[in-house]
């Protein structure tokens, strides 16, 4: 325990040093000191020139907070040097968690200031003590900024200073010392402060520790300067060297003075410090090397040049876009620099994610109109359009359109697939426009708040009441699920062989299976190219949504008698085949799982007037007679309804003319010398014997085709556990299924009695109010969901003990959730395409 006392003055001290003076020998932390205390000193390992430092631990600082003070006076006596001046910066663990600015040339009085100008002249002497004044005023003291402005000389702004604080400017090293501590660890336990931090995953109790440095003076005779060089290009990661210098300046104002600094190396735009200063360029190459090498990471190193003697002040890991991350952490590894399994684990899954879609460029401006749920990443700019047709037609014109839905719909899959984006009212992240974005790659910002889509008079109004029209052209960002007005300025994906690596050194570590949720030969082709073990989730259902298909669709939906009925699967029959054909060709022997028909057939009827008229034209009906059986098809709990296993029961016509157009592609596929086992997937089942039915029926049509075509073939039916009486069920089901595959979309709406189409109303609220920690359908749910997985794992295991299991939810592209499953033994995960790269990279992490 600390014990406080006083000290002469009546301040409170501590009774330990509380700091330690960084040398290559002494005890300096990274969990106790902060990663700029330790960073310094390994280059002090490394012997290269940096000035004297000291730190000061998390817990000197958290009591600096609480008003207790270290010893400063013998602090500043560990330092040599006249005048000393000092800076201080922040050290936290980490450096995302970010700290307060540094303050530099604390020290400064009217007594350094003269010998400042005797040694230096007046000029400079004013310009140190000017600048010093004003941010200790600003930055330390808090004072607004505006009275210092017209403060043009040392006299002057100490005038204001004295003024606005009713005291002298302090004259004592100490003193100025101990309010900018003092500052800055109150800075860091701001609230603002620690939400930031946490956002980049702080924990609640992260520490800051402080460096206290001698400063080096980049303002003396002779050459002196500052700069900041790095070697890497921050957005690509490609190793050239950027950065600045200016002459008689210090700390980041080679960064600052855009107008007067010089870069680095030659350049069109005027002479460079290796144009000019040769050895001393050649001397920060050489800085630079020995950095990737000891510190095995790309720095951003800010240096002094005092009287031409180099001082490296501090080395920062380079800040980083997404790609240039990716980029620098292959090329360490293939340097032999840090290990593959370093560079996995050095790439965040979050970051290789937006590096597969289109992002809203950085540096563009932005006007944000309104805010949902992130639901499908990427960001898209485009024209407003209201439906299918007026997106087709903007494709037909080449010109971008973002389809604006109260909600989407199966009508609505056809815009989809017309539209650059897409932005509903309604919905959260497994609503239907946000599973069908994804399975699309497109981004999707789905349940905006304060939106309100008017489908009649197509106009969309804002929470502020301004209205946009069909045609106005917006922005939207579904990786941070924005709405901006306008087009704003995009970057367009690079994946390149830092990525291929990436993925391959994933496949080489990885000990759970990652398919992918694709339902077309376009999503499985991109699958393929991300090196996709199988395809876990095919929902034939959106092979209905293209429009020749759906009338034919509907026309089996109307069907009075078996007989028409069977006329329309007769003519649906020859395009599954076609579909799963396709599928399989691609997939080329890699496992392929059709799931039979899942959703509520009233769901292919159309909610329109236009679209019912178009349907009854097409059925030569009056549109009376077409209106009343779409109601009379309306269900109260349509999700909890005739849908999914139900559907192949009470019409189990359509699950046989699935199951025959599966056979029959397999056999077409075999024929060219394809080996295919078709996995068949039955969904919404609650209990063993509907397994038992649909399995009777299936085996018979698999009988059926094999009679016909005189061969033979196995293929194995498997069970979608989604409702929770399957999960407990899962040892009887599973006697039946060769495996179980956990929809963990539905699992999680019925497991929690919570709408996955309406949770966007209130789950930022709940997740605000801590309610849920996350959104359930976003990160698997493993107190709650989890429990029914891992007991319908064992169950259906210790039935079955070779049973395949799986989890075909949106959580299949979740980090944390594909590690719970590993963690649960399951054979792998199936995510939507665009989520693969990002689920093998997850896999491989929770694998190391
Ligand atoms: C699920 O419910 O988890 C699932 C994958 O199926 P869908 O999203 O199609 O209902
Ligand atoms: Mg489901």
């Amino acid at each position: 325990m600390l014990q406080p006392q006083s000290n002469r003055e009546g301040k409170i001290m501590l009774d330990t040093p509380g700091f330690v003076e960084v040398t290559p020998k002494a005890d300096v932390r990274t969990d106790r000191h902060g990663n700029r205390a330790k960073c310094l000193q390994r280059l002090m390992r490394m012997e290269l020139p940096v000035p004297q430092t000291v730190a000061m631990p998390f817990q000197t600082v958290r009591d600096i907070a609480d008003g207790r003070m270290p010893d400063l006076a013998t602090m500043i006596g560990l330092f040599d040097g006249t005048p000393l001046l000092l800076s201080v910066r922040s050290s936290s663990e980490t450096s995302d968690w970010g700290g307060p600015g540094a303050v530099l040339n604390i020290g400064l009085n009217d007594a350094t200031h003269a010998w400042f100008a005797q040694t230096l002249g007046q000029g400079v002497a004013d310009k140190l003590y000017l600048r010093f004044i004003r941010s200790f005023a600003t930055e330390v003291m808090r004072l607004d900024e505006e009275p210092f402005d017209a403060a043009t000389t040392p006299a002057e702004a100490r005038a204001v200073y004295e003024a606005e604080m009713e005291e002298a400017f302090p004259q004592e090293t100490a003193d100025q010392l101990a309010a900018v501590l003092r500052s800055m660890a109150r800075a860091w336990e701001g609230t603002s402060a620690r939400l930031l931090r946490q956002a980049q995953g702080a924990p609640s109790d992260a520490g800051l520790g402080l460096v206290v440095q001698k400063m080096a003076n980049g303002m003396g005779p002779g050459q002196s300067g500052s700069g900041v060089i790095q070697f890497i290009d921050p957005a690509t990661g490609e190793p050239v060297v950027t950065g600045r210098y200016l002459g008689q300046a210090m700390g980041r104002d080679a960064l600052r003075d855009r107008d007067r600094a010089i870069y680095l190396t030659r350049d069109v735009r005027g002479p460079s410090l290796e144009e000019l200063l040769p050895e001393l360029y050649r001397e920060l190459i050489e800085v630079g090397h020995l950095c990737r090498r000891h510190l095995r990471e790309e720095m951003q190193i800010e240096f002094t040049v005092d009287q031409g003697r180099l001082a490296i002040l501090d080395a920062v890991r380079c800040p980083r876009e997404a790609r240039a991350s990716v980029a620098v952490a292959a090329a360490l590894a293939r340097d032999g620099i840090i290990s593959r399994a370093d560079a996995l684990l050095r790439v965040s899954p979050a970051v290789l994610g937006r590096l597969l879609h289109r992002q809203i460029d950085p540096g563009a401006k932005r006007k944000v109109l309104a805010r949902g749920i992130a639901a499908s990443p990427g960001a898209a700019a485009g024209r407003i359009v209201f439906d299918s047709a007026a997106a087709q037609a903007n494709l037909a014109r080449d010109e971008p359109c973002i389809l604006v839905r109260r909600e989407t719909t199966p009508d609505d899959v056809r815009g989809m697939h017309a539209a650059d984006g897409v932005l509903t009212e309604r919905g959260g992240t497994t609503s239907h426009a946000a599973v069908i974005a994804r399975g699309l790659g497109l981004p999707c910002v789905a349940g905006a708040t304060g939106l309100k889509v008017s489908h009649r008079t197509r106009c969309v109004t804002l929470a502020d009441g301004t209205v946009l029209k069909e045609g106005d052209e917006i922005t939207i960002d579904g990786s941070s699920g924005e709405v901006m007005a306008g087009r704003v300025a995009t970057t367009e994906p690079t994946l390149d062989g830092a990525f291929g690596d990436l993925m391959a050194w994933s496949d080489d570590v990885r000990d759970i299976g990652v398919r992918a949720n694709a339902d077309t030969v376009a999503d499985a082709t991109l699958a393929r190219t991300f090196g996709v073990d199988g395809i876990g989730l095919c929902r034939t259902e959106h092979m209905f949504f293209e429009s020749g298909r759906l009338t034919v669709m509907r026309e089996m939906i109307f069907a009075e008698t078996p007989a028409d009925r069977a006329a329309a699967l007769e003519r649906l029959l020859p395009m599954q085949r076609d579909d799963f054909t396709g599928l399989f060709d691609l997939m080329s022997g890699l496992p392929v799982c059709i799931r039979l028909l899942d959703p509520p057939l009233h769901e292919f009827l159309p909610s329109e007037t236009e679209g019912m008229r178009a349907l009854a034209e097409a059925l030569n009906r009056p549109l009376s007679e077409v209106r009343s059986r779409i109601e009379s098809m309306q269900e109260y709990n349509p999700m909890l309804g005739m849908r999914g296993v139900r559907l192949g029961i009470a019409v189990p016509e359509i699950y046989e003319m699935q199951a025959r157009a599966i056979f029959e592609a397999a056999v077409a596929v075999r024929a060219k010398g394809v080996e295919v086992t078709p996995e068949i997937m039955i969904p919404l089942v609650t209990a063993r014997r509907e397994v038992e039915l649909v399995k009777r029926r299936i085996d018979a049509v698999a009988a059926a085709v094999q009679q016909e075509h005189r061969t033979d073939f196995s293929y194995r039916l498997g069970v979608m556990v989604e409702t929770p009486r399957a999960a407990l069920r899962a040892g009887e089901i599973a006697e039946t299924a060769a495996f179980l595959s956990f929809g963990t979309n539905d699992l999680t709406q019925m497991t929690y009695g919570l709408s996955r189409d309406d949770a966007g109303h209130f789950m930022s609220a709940y997740v605000n109010e801590g309610v849920y920690p996350e959104d359930p359908f976003t990160t698997l749910d493993v107190d709650g969901v989890g429990e029914l997985l891992l007991l319908g794992a064992a169950r259906g295991r210790a039935a079955r003990p070779g049973v395949t299991l799986a989890l075909c939810g949106e959580h299949g592209g979740n980090p944390e959730s594909i590690a719970f499953c590993r963690l649960a033994g399951f054979d792998y995960v199936s995510c939507s395409p665009f989520r693969v790269p990002v689920a093998k990279l997850a896999a491989a992490q929770a694998t190391l």
